[in-house]
């Protein structure tokens, strides 16, 4: 096959030029970095599962009406998405204090927040990605008010969907990030969700136990990245459950 165009190469992601105008290839490395970058790894079968649940999580909102860009999966590690304009910032969503809430407030780790919050830092490296206000965001044009509207319906939605999945399979789900993006379709553009969803980007929890499902793992050492990813994948359905050894009859306790 004919060499295809590099378009972009983010730390964990590559596009490349898609087959037809409009399109992307969205290819997922086994690449993990932690504050910003600082902090670097290589973790075999990451992308895998992250193409895999990405592509789970983005069907799923799509059946509930939320547009967004994935197109289809075409391999273990790509997926066709349609071409946007990303919004330079991040949308986050927490249900729980976590991360860097609980660090800015002093609030603890794990203190349940009575509504969910929707956080928008802005996406720049050479300034750490910094917490940002919807003035600033409309006084520097980043979006205006209209697209802030639907991006905060779109997040909270995202979190009752991405929530309830998660309930299902014993998993709580603490916050996110999401990044949306501008879809030109002639004189008219709307806003999509973009990029992925997967357990880099989600903090989760195991309901029962409180372990780690996420890239916290990574960021504080905490175990096996790639096991735990599997252990959602699995839960979800994504993946096969591992096997062990040659099926046979089980013990019945
Ligand atoms: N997050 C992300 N990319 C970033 C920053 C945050 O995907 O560049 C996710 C992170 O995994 C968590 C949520 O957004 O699920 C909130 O992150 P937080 O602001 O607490 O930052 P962190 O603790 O990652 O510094």
């Amino acid at each position: 096959m004919a060499r295809r165009r590099m378009i972009y190469e983010g730390k964990a992601k590559i596009l490349y030029e898609g087959p037809e105008p409009g399109t992307i290839v969205q290819y997922f490395k086994d690449d993990a970095t932690a504050f910003n970058a600082e902090k670097k790894a290589v973790i075999e079968g990451k992308g895998v599962l992250n193409n895999m649940l990405s592509e789970h999580f983005m069907v799923g909102v799509a059946g509930i009406g939320i547009p967004n860009h994935f197109i289809k999966r075409l391999n273990m590690r790509e997926q066709l998405i349609k071409a946007v304009e990303v919004i330079p910032l991040e949308v986050v969503v927490r249900n729980v204090a976590a991360g860097s809430m609980s660090k800015r407030l002093g609030i603890e780790e794990g203190t349940p927040l009575s509504r969910p919050i929707v956080e928008f830092y802005y996406k720049d490296d050479s300034l750490s990605d910094p917490l940002v206000t919807e003035d600033q965001i409309v006084a520097f044009q980043w979006a205006s008010p209209q697209d802030l509207d639907e991006m905060v319906a779109m997040a909270l939605r995202v979190n009752d969907f991405m929530s309830g999945l998660m309930f299902g399979v014993g998993i709580k789900l603490i916050d996110f990030k999401i990044e949306i993006g501008r879809l030109f379709d002639g004189d008219f553009q709307r806003l999509i969700l973009a990029d992925e969803i997967s357990p880099d980007s989600c903090r989760l929890w195991d309901i029962e136990t409180g372990r780690k499902l996420d890239k916290d793992i990574f960021r504080h050492d905490l175990g096996d990245l790639a096991d735990a990813y599997t252990e959602v994948a699995t839960r979800l359905g994504v993946m096969p459950k591992k096997s062990g050894g040659p099926s046979g009859p089980t013990l019945v306790k």
